[in-house]
């Protein structure tokens, strides 16, 4: 059988694991931690740099393919590891979904929506940008955001300056902030062979940049599901795309506009664990790995909750009967860490 190897030892990295040995494939993950979540379930290079050459040199030569859970994998370090072993997605996937400018650039390409936007370099650049796209509107790093990280919102003109200083004066995009409806998000592999499979849209509802709960089906008209799952299609193809991608969209009545995408197994698409037999996270482990996808089409609705912080100390009184348990054994509690999620289904409506 083959070994995937696996950028990151996070929740992602650990359920991806999980999933891999579940289909009988070894699976090594390489981190800078000491102690990442990943490293419980797998073999784990830890203490790894992303910039030391002869540690990735080692993994390299102990995998069949290497893959990611997260975005900000230096694109020197995929470079390094293309020329020694397949990278799934690819680079490209990598190097548009870490800076929000290329993204929205990419997407415009494609004749994709989004929200109105422009880039920012300076002071100056973001008060023209106020000029043109109005407010309220949305300051954003154009790098290493998460979880609403590297965000200020605008209400008005005279907020400019301290939006710059609150983004720590980085290059940044100003978005348009956009009155939606819902949040809906696309979770879709594409395979080796181009074969596309998508999961049902969710409805994720944020609290303060972080997702909390994600809803299946996303309670929005048939067609703007659909639509979804088209653009959802169009990305994978147009990126040559292997694995599994999660799209975020900002619904406002019946226009459907991309917000981003993250080129990985994507937390609002762990409710696939319980109500499909085929979960993202085996799906990725099958594209990546060069298997046929299987089918994503779930037998039951679900509501999945993250675990945020001490939540997970409480898992007790949150979760019912039923509920699928999910605790990602981090080392250390804090606030707004994501620790774990339940998930609870019922049948299909
Ligand atoms: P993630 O953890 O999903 O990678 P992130 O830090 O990259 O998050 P975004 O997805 O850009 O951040 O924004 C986080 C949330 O903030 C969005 O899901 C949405 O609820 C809200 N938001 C972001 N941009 C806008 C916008 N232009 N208009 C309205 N709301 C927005
Ligand atoms: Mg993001
Ligand atoms: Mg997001």
């Amino acid at each position: 059988g083959s070994t995937i190897g696996i950028l990151g030892g996070g929740q992602l990295g650990r359920m991806l694991a999980i999933a891999a040995a579940r289909l009988g494939l070894r699976v090594h993950v390489y981190d800078p931690g000491a102690a990442p979540p990943a490293a419980e379930v797998c073999h784990a290079h830890t203490r790894a740099a992303f910039d030391d050459a002869a540690a990735l040199g080692g993994f390299a030569a102990a995998v069949d393919v290497v893959t990611f859970e997260f975005e900000n994998v230096p694109a020197a370090t995929a470079a390094a590891l293309a020329g020694k072993a397949p990278v799934h997605p690819p680079e490209r996937a990598l190097a548009v979904s870490q800076d929000r400018a290329t993204e929205k650039g990419f997407m415009a390409e494609l004749g994709i929506a989004t929200a109105p936007w422009q880039a920012v370099d300076s002071l100056e650049d973001l008060r023209a940008a106020i000029a043109r796209i109005g407010t309220p509107a949305v300051l954003k790093t154009r790098r290493l955001g998460y979880d609403g990280k590297g965000q200020a919102r605008i209400s008005a003109p005279e907020e400019a300056a301290g939006a710059w200083a609150a983004i720590g004066e980085s290059p940044a995009v100003l978005e348009g902030f956009v009155a939606f409806d819902a949040e809906i998000s696309v979770i879709a592999a594409r395979g080796a062979d181009g074969a596309i499979a998508a999961y049902d849209p969710g409805m994720n509802l944020h609290d303060g940049g972080i997702l909390r709960r994600t809803t299946v089906p996303a309670p929005v008209p048939r067609g703007v599901a659909q639509e979804a799952v088209l653009t959802t299609g169009r990305i994978l193809n147009a990126l040559d795309y292997v694995g599994v991608i999660g799209v975020e969209f900002f619904v406002a009545g019946r226009q459907l506009l991309v917000n981003e995408f993250a080129p990985r197994v994507h937390n609002s698409g762990h409710w696939t664990i319980e109500a499909c037999v085929i979960d993202q996270f085996a799906q990725h482990i099958r594209a990546v790995a060069g298997w046929p996808l299987g089918d994503g089409s779930r037998h039951s609705d679900a509501v999945m909750e993250n675990l945020i912080g001490d939540e997970a100390d409480r898992w007790e009184a949150l979760a019912g009967d039923g509920c699928g348990l999910h605790l990602y054994g981090k080392a250390e509690t804090r606030p707004g860490r994501k620790m774990g999620h339940l998930t609870r289904i019922s049948p299909k409506s």
